[in-house]
């Protein structure tokens, strides 16, 4: 069964009009979408904690940001744009009390609604717009005339309008120019958590640190494996990108063909397809997300050990040093009397750079 998408024709921008949108939070998903839905003619305002550190980055892009309670008592419309484990307290004591009948509370992800973190009242419409890209790219795309692509979805339809001002919103951040699938919440969540733990992020870094390893314990140089294993992963991907593996092939040697074809499938083995079974079923059955509640409940002492071992992997030292002299990763220089244009490709939280005037990036 094809999934039906929806352009910027299917949108009916009109459906906000008169709807106070209320951000809450404003980090990489929060910025991007309070500064597109501005720049679409949205009435939309930023609900912050006064002593919350993108505070002041708000009150520069130009925002009057309020506290989440004030803003949610004046919103039609409420984003949860905070992160996923700050949701259900932020739900509980600041939206639900506060949110007037036959509101709409908006999600990007849809893990504390399927997980049963929140139980929302059936008086709300509950949906979703879930950009598949980090904020800093559906900011640029939005300024460049482009989009990230999105998923949709209605978990809860109380004003019968659910669906109508989900797909406006989520053409008003850019994403009918991309594309909108309409999904569940239950789609969104596990394959959204399968593909940052298997392929996008857990996947991917370990192949890449995996592989490095294997080339610097044979005795190669570290910056020739790095080169190897982490550079090139963007230029492989990008061709993949643009015209799926059949592209890929055409630029590759035939060497490189035929290696890929026999001894890719050596490395993502059956083993490995039975781990990305179980992993499916952990976030199937509720365990992922059950252990991610408790790892924060105790102050994530298993995440920060882990993410200070991944940060110190030697392939960052030899990355850094490297990366240092691309220039063209580097910032573009502030041209005088004017701030740097943020954008870098890939950077999930480059949004919190810098500060453009005119068209904010
Ligand atoms: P983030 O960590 O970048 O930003 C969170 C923001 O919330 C910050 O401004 C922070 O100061 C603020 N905040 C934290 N606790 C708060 C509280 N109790 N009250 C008010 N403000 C608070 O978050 P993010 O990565 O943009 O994630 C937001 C949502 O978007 C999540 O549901 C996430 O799953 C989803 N999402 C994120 C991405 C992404 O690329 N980062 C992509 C798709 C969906
Ligand atoms: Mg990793």
């Amino acid at each position: 069964m094809a999934a039906k998408l929806y352009w910027e024709k299917d949108a009916k921008p009109k459906a906000l009009d008169a709807k106070r949108v209320v951000v809450l939070g404003y980090g990489s998903q929060g910025r991007a979408h309070a500064l597109n839905l501005r720049d679409s003619g949205v009435n939309v305002g930023l609900g912050l904690r006064p002593d919350g550190k993108t505070w002041a980055q708000a009150t520069e892009d130009g925002w009057k940001p309020e506290d989440p309670v004030s803003a949610a008592k004046g919103a039609d419309i409420v984003c949860m744009l905070v992160p996923d484990m700050q949701q259900a307290s932020l739900y509980k004591e600041v939206v639900a009390p506060n949110l007037k009948k036959g509101g709409m509370v908006l999600f990007a992800h849809g893990l504390n609604i399927h997980f049963g973190q929140i139980r929302p009242s059936p008086e709300l419409d509950i949906t979703m717009v879930a950009p598949k890209g980090p904020g800093s790219l559906v900011r640029r795309t939005y300024v460049e005339g482009k989009g990230v692509p999105c998923l949709i979805a209605i978990q809860q339809d109380a004003s019968g309008k659910a669906f109508e001002r989900t797909l406006a919103y989520a053409h008003a951040i850019g994403g009918t120019r991309a594309g909108v699938i309409e999904t569940s919440f239950l789609e969104e969540t596990e394959t959204d958590l399968f593909g940052e733990q298997a392929v996008l992020c857990g996947g991917a870094t370990e192949l890449i640190a995996a592989g490095w390893e294997t080339l610097v314990a044979a005795g190669y140089q570290p910056e020739v494996a790095y080169f190897e294993c982490l550079h090139e992963l963007k230029l492989i991907v990008d061709l993949i990108y643009e015209g799926g593996f059949a592209k890929m092939h055409q630029f590759v040697s035939e060497t490189a063909k035929y290696g890929d074809l026999t001894r890719g499938p050596r490395v993502v083995d059956a083993h490995v397809r039975e781990t990305l079974k179980t992993i499916l079923e952990e976030i199937r059955s509720g365990q992922f997300a059950r252990e991610w509640v408790l790892e924060n409940q105790a102050n994530r002492p298993v995440y920060s050990k882990l993410l200070e071992r991944d940060l110190n992997h030697p392939i960052e030292k030899v990355g850094k040093e490297l990366r240092s002299r691309m220039s063209w990763l580097q910032p573009p220089a502030a041209p005088k009397g004017g701030p740097a244009l943020e954008s870098r490709a890939g950077n999930g939280s480059g949004a919190k750079a810098s500060k453009p005037k005119k068209v904010k990036a």
